[in-house]
């Protein structure tokens, strides 16, 4: 047995808990199975391809240096060139970004978009520097990446602490570094700059349109149906709208630094304005504080973590009162809370599917590119939804006759497809 196999187990045991990177091996091993491929395809697809560590010295704006580590993972390239995020925390590690880049591996093959998986990031706490700060550092984690990075090879965009702006920045310093203007380096740029309409709410409404067919087909609507969703940023934020303008009652949101409810329903477009002027929910005069960890355990007919990593757990699990899971953020359940769910019969719709949203339309905006043709706003919102939608009907049909879970179900599906285009392309040399 090969290293990698042989410190599995180890891995696995030490990274148990909420480590995102022993849920991503878990699921893998999980597909795995299902598909009855053996462990050299183990080995294989919970290796990444590549990973770059750079270091990131900034000049701060007090005149003192101060130096930050900033990562690329390429996880796989079989069916085109990586995709994926680069995210601003202090959370920020490797086995993280290699966790969220092998689920971009998968996400992008379920949704049958011809991209391989990547993730990047840098870690640092975007809300502790200013703007000049935060343009030196991307700019300068760019040019530490840009021979790794391209068009063809590996496409950024953003992700947890990245913006718009972040990725016209990206997209300059590569472009500078060419000597031409290269605007499929990143997506998620800004209108102005090769974006696409629709981007930037392509996560929150891909998300709103699969909990919205998920309650449908689940039979979990019909009567007042209340949702939950911890985080009120770029996913959270919009997905609110959206469900409130659908008829959903959303009784309870979250930020970072604290939460809100109200039994009759949170209004979603005064709330927004309150963090516009606040920066956060907490103090919302509409709505009642709630206390830390409460919203994911509330009575509501559909629960959408839409912030980090390893929120629902095995110790958590077992007080949640939702009816559907609808998975905004990347990996918030993990393995063990996942089982608990299982067991007590509440459906979780696996993040690879349910936000997909985005790198859909980071597909479209990098197709818009390539062809120098630009789509509606109706374009956008047209294909998202019914590529969102056949995707969601194909997932639980497969899941459905299989008798397997959503997540499981999802997984196997998308590595099947990773390990169909590796098989078809042969092992080099
Ligand atoms: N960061 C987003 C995600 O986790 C979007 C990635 C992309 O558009 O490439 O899916």
């Amino acid at each position: 047995m090969s290293q990698i196999l042989d410190g599995r187990s180890a891995v696995a045991a030490e990274t148990r808990g909420a480590s995102p990177l022993h849920a991503a091996r878990h699921q893998l091993r999980e597909a795995v199975d299902t598909l009855g491929l053996g462990d050299a395809e183990y080995e294989m697809l919970s290796t990444p391809r590549r990973e770059l560590t750079v270091s990131i010295p900034l000049r701060c704006d007090d005149g003192t240096t101060r130096t930050y580590l900033g990562y690329r993972v390429q996880h796989n390239l079989s069916r085109g060139p990586a995709k994926g995020g680069v995210r601003f925390s202090p959370a920020v590690n490797l086995d993280e970004v290699r966790a969220l880049a092998m689920w971009m591996t998968w996400k992008s093959a379920l949704l049958d978009l011809p991209y391989g998986g990547a993730k990047g990031g840098v870690a640092i706490d975007p809300r502790g520097h200013t703007l000049g700060e935060l343009e030196r550092v991307t700019r300068r984690y760019t040019s530490e990446i840009a021979g790794f990075i391209g068009p063809d090879r590996d496409i950024p965009a953003p992700d947890i602490g990245t913006d718009e702006r972040t990725m016209a920045w990206m997209m300059d310093t590569f472009s500078v570094g060419a000597g031409h203007t290269v605007l499929g380096v990143v997506t998620g740029k800004p209108l102005e700059l090769g974006g696409s309409r629709g981007r930037a709410s392509a996560t929150s409404r891909g998300l709103g349109h699969v909990v919205l067919a998920a309650l449908r087909d689940l039979r979990l609507g019909g009567g007042a149906t209340t949702a939950a969703i911890q985080g009120f940023g770029k996913v959270g934020r919009g997905l609110a709208a959206f469900l409130a303008e659908a008829g959903v009652r959303v009784i309870a949101v979250s930020d970072e630094d604290g939460a809100v409810c109200n039994d009759g329903g949170i209004d979603v477009t005064a709330l927004g304005e309150h963090v516009d002027r606040t920066g956060g929910v907490a103090g919302f005069a509409l709505a009642d504080a709630l206390p830390g960890g409460e919203l994911l355990e509330m009575e509501v007919t559909v629960l959408v973590p839409a912030a980090v990593e390893g929120v629902l757990t095995a110790e958590n699990a077992p007080r949640v009162r939702a009816r559907l899971i609808v998975e905004g953020a990347n990996g918030p359940t993990t393995p063990e809370a996942d089982a608990v769910f299982e067991a007590r019969g509440i459906t979780v719709v696996p993040d690879i599917l349910a936000n997909a949203g985005g790198v859909l339309v980071s597909y479209f905006e990098w197709v818009q590119g390539n062809q120098s043709y630009w789509w509606t706003e109706d374009d956008v919102e047209r294909r998202l939804r019914d590529r969102m939608l056949a995707s969601w009907e194909r997932l639980l049909a497969t899941a459905r006759s299989s008798r397997r879970s959503l997540r499981r179900t999802a997984t196997a599906l998308a590595v099947e497809r990773v390990a169909d285009a590796h098989r078809l392309r042969g092992l080099y040399p």
